[in-house]
């Protein structure tokens, strides 16, 4: 598919390319769906993203971050709950430092499970250092490839070193996930299609997409939300483009619609990310407002609805 192809696709309102690809989902992947137990560990955060609840700026975010042991007792009952994948995500909170991510990441991995960490931009060292303590994933989103709008997007930040990032954690040997928000104000259904390019160009081995929804702390506040079928568009397109990679139900997509996560496991995902984190310290980490989650037991009931169960390997690509 050329860059024609997947706008024209974008622009259609023809719903068949969701039923296509749930057809290569399920012959590239097959119908188990990988559970990753998500710890959002720190909502500390330097960066000043825009549209992010957890910007800087906002002063009226209750900040908290976990301590080690509280991070390790998350993990330890996530995998005694059966899940293969922990991922550890926050802010950019510069107090973890390599060294503590390190012993947290060993620690972790002693509990045979595969671990994913989204922590946001950090140098080829500290990369390479998490990898040699045992990380197996790292998911860092481009956000948009469109560079104006990046530039608008995150004031102080550096595209450039965004892709960096991802080429590094390539090069390292991460299997890397990264992804884009659909709806940001100002973006165009190009510069989607050009999102789309990027992760085929990278060879992401997983892709998140989700809607944007406008946070009322932000300077986005008063900004429509993305558009659900425009973002499970892009999903199930990245599905066609890259078959046997892993893709997400995302929380935004069922946090924007009733049944969205259902919606996009039938549309090319094969993922849910359901949280460990306690209910009061999930509030807090609020990147958007009445963020949805996922009951594992519910997860199971669906799954079962609709001819699909949680697998039980470690969910890596399989190429
Ligand atoms: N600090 C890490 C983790 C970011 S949170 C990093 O920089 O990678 C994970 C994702 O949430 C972000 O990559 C972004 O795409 C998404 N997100 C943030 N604010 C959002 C909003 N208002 N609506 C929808 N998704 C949002």
């Amino acid at each position: 598919m050329n860059k024609k192809d997947i706008l024209d696709i974008l622009k259609s309102p023809d719903k068949s390319l969701f039923k296509e690809a749930d057809k290569v989902r399920e012959e590239h992947v097959g119908n188990g769906v990988h559970l990753r137990g998500l710890i959002e560990f720190s909502n500390i955060c330097k960066m000043n993203c825009l549209y992010c609840g957890l910007q800087s700026s906002n002063k009226n975010v209750e900040r908290f971050r976990l301590a080690k042991d509280e991070i390790l007792s998350i993990a330890k009952s996530g995998v005694e709950a059966g899940y293969k994948t922990i991922v550890m995500q926050s802010g950019e909170d510069s107090y973890f430092s390599a060294k503590v991510l390190c012993e947290i990441i060993s620690e972790i991995k002693s509990l045979d499970v595969a671990l994913t960490l989204s922590l946001g931009e950090r140098t080829y060292d500290e990369y390479k250092a998490f990898k040699d303590a045992g990380a197996d994933r790292y998911l860092i989103r481009i956000e948009t490839t469109d560079e104006k709008l990046y530039k608008k997007m995150h004031p102080f930040a550096d595209f450039e070193n965004r892709k960096r990032c991802l080429r590094d954690l390539k090069k390292i040997g991460f299997e890397t996930g990264t992804g884009c928000l659909v709806g940001l104000p100002g973006q165009t259904v190009e510069s989607l299609a050009d999102d789309i390019l990027f992760f085929k160009d990278l060879d992401a081995d997983m892709i998140g997409i989700g809607p944007f929804i406008s946070h009322p702390d932000t300077p986005l506040a008063s900004e429509p939300n993305g558009d659900f079928n425009l973002a499970l568009k892009v999903m199930a397109l990245t599905r066609l483009i890259l078959p046997d990679i892993n893709i997400p139900a995302t929380t935004a997509m069922e946090t924007l619609k009733e049944n969205g996560r259902l919606l996009a496991l039938q549309s090319g995902a094969n993922v849910v990310m359901p949280n460990l984190t306690d209910v009061e310290h999930k509030k807090l980490y609020s990147i958007y407002p009445n963020k949805a989650s996922a009951d594992r037991n519910e997860v199971e009931v669906m799954l079962k609805r609709i001819g699909r169960y949680v697998a039980d390997d470690f969910g890596f690509r399989k190429h």
